[in-house]
């Protein structure tokens, strides 16, 4: 399969990681929206929210409650942070492994959608 977050998982492609277990990596992103920019990922390849089953639970639970232990390591878990996982066409999801965004280090925009 040609999924670049599979091989960043797989170390074929290089990260900037900040956190990894046996179910979820998380490194920062290349392209930073904010001063702190990073992603989370299940290592299970599931395209997107809409790819996911009860059979997923356990894995998509974990990485939730790991958000905060993830955003205490990029040093923003006290002044605060914003997560965002796009979905398919509209969400403007460009690469098609789940993903969720942990963005933060500034005061961000109140609005999600400008
Ligand atoms: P999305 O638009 O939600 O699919 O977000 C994909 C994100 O992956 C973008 O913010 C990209 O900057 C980021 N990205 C793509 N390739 C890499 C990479 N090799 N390392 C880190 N982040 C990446
Ligand atoms: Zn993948």
């Amino acid at each position: 399969m040609n999924c670049i977050f599979c091989k960043i998982i797989e170390c074929k492609i290089p990260s900037s990681k900040i956190y990894e277990d046996d179910k979820m990596m998380a490194f920062y992103d290349i392209h930073p929206v904010a001063p702190k920019h990073a992603l989370i990922i299940p290592k299970t390849h599931r395209a997107s929210l809409n790819d996911l089953s009860d059979q997923d639970a356990d894995i998509i639970s974990h990485l939730m409650l790991k958000i905060h232990h993830i955003a205490d390591l990029m040093g923003i878990k006290d002044s605060g942070y914003r997560v965002i996982s796009n979905c398919g066409d509209d969400g403007g999801q460009e690469v098609e492994h789940l993903h969720f965004h942990i963005i933060g280090g500034e005061k961000l925009s109140a609005k999600i959608v400008s």
